[in-house]
């Protein structure tokens, strides 16, 4: 079955009109554009109505992606993307939800909901657009910019070290971590591909270029490299490889897939209960009625 026939939206259509204010040269693209040929690609091989397909940005620059993808999305508040993207999932399980959140949004604003969603192995896909910089509010340190980093707010540099989200991803039960980088657009596309397909919480950091405020363009084309050969079932590996480079020195990055398990997923539980009580129509009628 064809994507047109599917959801009545043909894949060159799935970039919305809306004016695009990206700067030239942003990391988003790269993002934007292999989304949108993962989804076209997963409309058309298995057959995935375009329309079960729903997106949840949150502030940022990546956030106005939810503008110029022109399927079902939703622009959340700060740091809140997660928990409203876990919802929908809960509300509607059929649903395939998309979580676009910022570096800046997810690790500063949203951590905490990112380590439970983590831990819940909530069935949502998460993309982090990680440039190491607020853009949108023109270049302050976030979370994961380098040891020294001098930004608008801290011209001296700054003298904490970065989180490593992978490690923490690992460490808090996400059943699904990879990388990606916006200059490798075949395995980005792969990577998203993947990680929607994957059941349970799936956590793609993507190394963002940040054209305007912080360009690390040199610094990753010298330093990224490929994983192969490695067993993603295995936890105790995974955290060796994201443990390869700390987000500050020069040692090789590691991109792909560090692990892919499948456990339990959040609200299996909740799906069972309801069969045992009522249906969701009557639930929800239930609730309406206390507004009468
Ligand atoms: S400020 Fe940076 S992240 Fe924002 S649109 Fe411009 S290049 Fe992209």
């Amino acid at each position: 079955m064809s994507n047109e026939k599917t959801a009545g939206k043909p894949a060159g259509n799935l970039i919305s009109p809306a004016e695009n204010t990206w700067c030239p040269g942003c990391g988003n693209f790269s993002i934007e554009h292999m989304m949108k040929s993962a989804l076209a690609e997963l409309a058309e091989s298995k057959g995935i109505p375009l329309e079960k397909f729903v997106i949840v940005g949150g502030i940022g620059c990546h956030g106005k992606l939810t503008d110029y993808l022109n399927v079902n999305s939703f622009y959340a508040i700060h740091g809140r993307a997660i928990p409203l993207a876990t919802g929908i999932k809960l509300a509607n399980p059929d649903l395939h939800v998309i979580c676009f959140v910022g570096d800046g949004d997810t690790y500063a604003e949203g951590l905490d909901h990112l380590v439970f969603a983590a831990k819940r192995n909530a069935d949502i896909t998460v993309i982090v657009h990680d440039n190491r910089v607020y853009g949108l509010t023109t270049g302050q340190y976030t979370p994961t910019s380098p040891y020294g980093f001098k930004g608008r707010s801290t011209p001296d540099g700054i003298t904490e070290r970065p989180i490593n989200p992978l490690e923490l991803m690992l460490v808090s039960g996400a059943t699904f971590v990879s990388r990606g980088y916006t200059k490798k657009l075949k395995p980005l596309k792969q990577t998203f591909k993947d990680a929607i397909l994957h059941e349970g919480f799936s956590f793609v950091e993507v190394l963002q270029i940040c054209a305007t405020y912080f360009n690390l363009t040199d610094c990753y084309n010298d330093q990224v490299y490929d994983l192969e050969g490695i067993d993603t079932t295995d936890f105790d590996q995974a955290l060796a490889k994201a443990r390869e480079w700390d987000y500050t020195s020069l040692a090789r990055i590691p991109l792909g897939t560090f692990y892919d398990r499948k456990m339990p997923v959040f609200g299996e539980k909740f799906r069972h209960l309801e069969k045992r009580t009522r249906s969701r129509d009557e639930a929800v009628r239930a609730v309406l009625e206390e507004y009468r």
